[in-house]
């Protein structure tokens, strides 16, 4: 049971560094004289090796520890176990009572200083050995020597130290690592001859009688975990303060470990190993909270981001297939439009008819009355070359001009694919023109005006621009139907109009009322009684695709109206 401040076991946990045997006889008077001192407890020792005492103090096995100073900065920084003595020998201040002894052979002139064991083979007892190792480690470093990187090689012998000297002395190593007072300790007993050994960067201390290679460090404490009942402690504290020295061993109030915390922070171990951490594993163990947080936000960023590049992806797709719609649902306007237009120019042409037929039968009368006047000549016997000749003449022109007729109403009618060509709006309009005056048997006078420079064209559908024009000089002869003869002819003006080519198609005909222009260019309107409505609306979508604009006004001062078209100018530089 343990906590408790009065009466049952108290275990005093012990660092058996050289085995159960060693520590029980150095030990025992403490537990003789705590069972005299404070009779209604049981004092016991337990001993246990590093990781052992460890262990117990995590469980509560012990009540109280006794450790040298090493183990006991570490089981302070890790379980909180705190000094109430430290040990008290005659012969040294409690405060500075151990060091270490680097030894090497007397016979090894080259060795001499700590900074002299580079390269060289150093043994030693443990890694973690106080005395027999972290002392001189922390000088050794000082000097300029790593123990870790610039020995040939340290060997750790383990316990007992003595085994050190043996191998120093059999050549094994260059020099060996023990606690003070060591050697001194094995020539009184007459196991070696001080002058056989050299003690490297040796130097006395007052009232150390042995040679030291290494600063002092406090000397061992004994301490109360934070489970030890208070009063015991303070009990056990009293008792150990009075210890007479004829009891065995004495006691000194705690002593300050701060320089075995330096130590320790000097060569990054024991409770300062994390500083050596510095490795990926090492900041990975120490900094996982954080890591662990960076982590997670950088997932999360990922995760963002993926979610971000598949949304484009996704956008990217629809958008790609809406636009594949559009593409889709112009070309099939395009294809309905160019079918309009073809619907259109043929409602022109049945219009046209009537006349077409007309227009074509004055060439093959004339062709059929000369045919006739030279078969008569032959029958009468008058037949001269002369006539012939000019028979023929006839006959080829007329046949000729049927042809011209029936060849521009062809392509005119014909079914075409939209195409951007440099076109001279001039030429155009002279096609739409000849193609109206050869089609009307009684077409009104088309006077072409062109004010433009020479270079000035436009890119445009040539048979498209001319089916415009056809509709509005058609438009404009209806409109001048039923009107005297000297009112019936047509202008077409051709100018600059800022940076773009106007058109205006100008009739003196009945013109139209206030309330019938808004409605002009709406599909279907129509005063005709055979009329569809549909060439304006028609002729506006062409000169829109081209990049223009149709408009009607009433002529200023004069009856009947002007249609005009602007298309922008394609300057040709040549
Ligand atoms: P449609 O000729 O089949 O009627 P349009 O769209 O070509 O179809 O013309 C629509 C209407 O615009 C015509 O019915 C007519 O009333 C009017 N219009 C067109 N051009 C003129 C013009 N030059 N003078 C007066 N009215 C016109």
């Amino acid at each position: 049971m343990l906590s408790k401040a009065f009466g049952g076991d108290v275990v005093i946990g012990v660092f058996a560094y050289q085995g159960e045997r060693a520590a029980a006889s150095d030990w025992s008077p403490v537990i003789r004289y705590l069972n005299q001192a404070l009779p209604t407890h049981h004092f016991r020792l337990d001993h246990y090796d590093a990781a052992g005492l460890r262990q117990a103090i995590a469980g509560n096995r012990v009540d109280l520890v006794i450790t040298n100073p090493g183990y006991y900065v570490t089981m302070e920084a890790e379980f909180g176990i705190s000094r109430i003595a430290t040990l008290d020998t005659e012969d040294s201040d409690p405060a500075r009572a151990l060091g270490s002894v680097v030894l090497a052979r007397a016979d090894q002139p080259a060795l001499r200083e700590l900074a002299d064991l580079a390269g060289k083979r150093v043994a030693a007892v443990a890694p973690e050995a106080f005395g027999g190792y972290l002392v001189a480690a922390r000088e050794m470093l000082s000097q300029g020597v790593d123990p870790e990187s610039d020995l040939k090689e340290i060997l750790f012998v383990g316990l007992p130290m003595t085994r050190i000297v043996e191998a120093v002395d059999a050549r094994e190593v260059d020099a060996g690592i023990v606690r003070t007072c060591l050697l001194e300790q094995m020539a009184s007993q007459g196991k070696i001859r001080l002058d056989d050994f050299r003690v490297l960067s040796a130097h006395q201390v007052p009232d150390l009688p042995c040679a030291v290679s290494t600063r002092l460090y406090p000397n061992w404490p004994i301490a109360v975990t934070r489970q030890t009942d208070p009063a015991l402690a303070k009990a056990v504290a009293r008792a150990l303060l009075a210890m007479p020295e004829s009891a065995g061993m004495s006691w000194a109030v705690p002593a300050d470990y701060q320089p075995v915390h330096e130590l320790f922070r000097e060569l990054r171990t024991g409770p300062y190993t994390y500083l050596r951490e510095i490795t990926p594993e090492g900041l990975v163990r120490r900094f996982w909270p954080w890591l662990l947080g960076l982590l997670a936000i950088l997932s999360g960023w990922i995760v963002h981001t993926v979610r971000v590049e598949h949304q484009v992806h996704r956008r990217t797709a629809e958008l790609r297939e809406s636009l594949a719609a559009r593409d889709l649902a112009e070309a099939k306007m395009r294809e309905s439009q160019e079918q309009m237009e073809h619907l259109s120019r043929l409602s022109v042409l049945g219009e046209l008819s009537g006349n077409l037929a007309h227009e074509i039968n004055q060439p093959l009368t004339t062709i059929g009355t000369y045919a006739r006047t030279v078969l008569r000549r032959q029958e009468s016997g008058n037949l001269t070359p002369a006539a012939i000749t000019e028979a023929s003449t006839e006959i080829a022109r007329e046949a000729e001009r049927a042809g011209g007729i029936v060849q521009r109403i062809r392509h005119f009618a014909r079914k075409r694919e939209a195409t951007r060509e440099a076109i001279r709006l001039a030429d155009i309009a002279e096609d739409a023109r000849r193609l109206i005056v050869g089609m009307l048997a009684r077409a009104p006078e088309v006077v072409i005006e062109n004010r433009l420079k020479d270079g000035c064209q436009v890119l445009a559908d040539g048979a498209q621009i001319q089916q415009v024009l056809l509709n509005l000089i058609k438009n404009a002869i209806d409109a001048n139907r039923d009107l005297p003869a000297d009112r019936q002819n047509l202008r077409i003006l051709i100018e600059p109009m800022d940076s773009r080519v106007a058109v205006h198609v100008i009739d003196q005909g009945v013109g139209l009322s206030a309330e019938q222009l808004p409605h002009l260019f709406e599909p279907f309107f129509t005063t005709k009684p055979d009329g569809l409505g549909l060439g304006l609306p028609i002729c506006k979508t062409i000169i829109e695709a081209h990049g223009g604009r149709l408009w009607a006004e009433p002529n200023q001062d004069s009856p009947g109206m002007r249609f005009s078209f602007s298309l922008p100018c394609h300057e040709l530089s040549a």
